[in-house]
């Protein structure tokens, strides 16, 4: 999400005047630190790295805080750290030509509503468009700080979304990411008064565009994975193998404390039909080790959905409260050592399922969409199931898509050679 952020802030900024991007700091006119606040880490990094930029930058360069810290804290900011020249909101990405002129200008209202704003065209990669279908949140997780830096949920009209993703299959790319908070709960909320198009509709219609090979999506909820979305998933060509299915918590009790809207039994009944209809499908995760109230056995049930689904990726953290959540004011929080121990348990294990899954991979071929240039003569895509694969190659590979046989694995990747 925040890449694709940072790709329509540029496409912006290219409207008004041309700009190229840099890795120095020394010679940049515009530095934009586009931020996350899911977690804390990143808040506290983002007034170090200020620090950072403001002491090896041009005199007459500036610096601007973007995304959902600066939504969050707003001028703040400004107070603690008087170098930033602009602050704009995770959901005011439309008007950076607006505030990049202006001497501490502030925008972050999270009412705006950009669902049928008409970004300039720019990819960081040409060959996979990301493309969003929603902006906002309408949920209410306890632990999550997204609908008080993004706001409400307002669905993207289909007609856009079909206009941006056939205008990158004409610049190129096969691929395409949907991106939304939640994308299978898409079509309940339009600021236009479009016909009713539900996330599995708008699957098919995508699914329909000539050039169009591979479709990808992130995030679905648990929550709305109805049969009908399963089995268009499943059955669809054009779909990724490849799902996210965030857990948070194996926990049923837990789960209702984080108000995530579904069960242990539910979670574990969704995947059980992924892998019925679609047994080639890899399955990733989202898991909060700590939660307040998270005792032994809430814990164990998280283990155990681990044990029983396998997911190929889990990203798992430490709960950390978040400033305008529920979940930061309950009285029962959980010392921080008794939390990382369990983490550790828990991604100590998950390596070593992941270990057995990728050396499972040896001999087997796959479909790989390189593009990617990497050092020393390789060349980088990843399979149909999402899994990264390197093999020996060059430019003309990119874009194109090739069997390859795997000859090396390890847990992050995996090597391979074109057949
Ligand atoms: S669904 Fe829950 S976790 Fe996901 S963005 Fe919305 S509030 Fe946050």
């Amino acid at each position: 999400m925040n890449v694709r952020d940072s790709e329509h802030m540029i496409a912006q900024l290219n409207q008004k005047e041309p700009y190229e991007l840099t890795d120095k700091i020394e010679d940049a006119d515009l530095i934009i630190i586009n931020t996350c606040s899911v977690r804390e880490k990143p808040v506290a990094k983002l007034f170090s790295e200020i620090g950072v930029f403001n002491k090896h930058k041009k005199p007459s360069a500036k610096i601007g805080v973007t995304g959902c810290t600066a939504s969050h804290l707003g001028d703040e900011i400004i107070k603690r750290a008087p170098s930033v020249d602009f602050v704009l909101g995770a959901r005011n990405v439309s008007k950076i030509n607006e505030v990049v002129d202006k001497k501490h200008a502030v925008e972050v209202s999270i009412d705006h509503d950009e669902s049928t704003y008409e970004f300039g065209e720019y990819r960081t990669n040409p060959f996979k468009a990301l493309v969003n279908i929603s902006i906002g949140c309408n949920k209410s997780c306890t632990f999550c700080i997204v609908p008080a830096t993004r706001g409400e949920e307002i669905s993207i009209p289909p007609y856009l979304i079909i206009q941006e993703i056939t205008k990158s299959v004409d610049l190129g790319a096969k691929e395409v990411m949907l991106l939304g908070q939640n994308v299978n709960d898409y079509g309940k909320n339009f600021s236009t008064s479009d016909e009713p198009c539900d996330f599995t509709r708008l699957l098919q219609k995508i699914s329909k565009i000539e050039g169009l090979e591979r479709i990808r999506f992130t995030s679905p909820h648990p929550l709305h994975m109805d049969d009908a979305f399963l089995e268009e998933f499943a059955y669809n060509p054009k779909i990724c193998k490849q799902i996210h299915v965030p857990l948070q918590s194996g926990s049923t009790s837990l789960l209702k404390s984080m108000k995530r809207g579904y069960s242990k039994e539910w979670f574990l009944n969704r995947c059980e039909k992924i892998r019925t209809l679609c047994p080639e499908a890899t399955i990733s995760t989202d898991i909060i080790v700590g939660f307040p109230g998270e005792s032994d056995a809430d814990f164990e049930d998280t283990m155990d959905v681990l044990e029983k689904v396998k997911f190929e990726q889990v990203f798992s953290f430490r709960y950390s409260p978040r400033p305008h959540t529920k979940a930061a004011l309950f009285d029962n929080q959980i010392e921080a050592e008794a939390a990382s121990k369990r983490l550790t348990r828990l991604q100590e294990r998950h390596m070593e399922m992941l270990s057995e899954m990728m050396d499972r991979q040896l001999g087997k071929m796959h479909r790989v969409y390189f593009d990617e240039l990497k050092p020393e003569g390789r060349i980088s895509g990843r399979s149909d199931d999402g899994k990264l694969i390197f093999v020996k190659g060059s430019e003309e590979l990119l874009g194109q898509i090739r069997n390859v046989k795997i000859t090396h694995t390890s847990r992050a990747a995996l090597d391979g050679e074109i057949v």
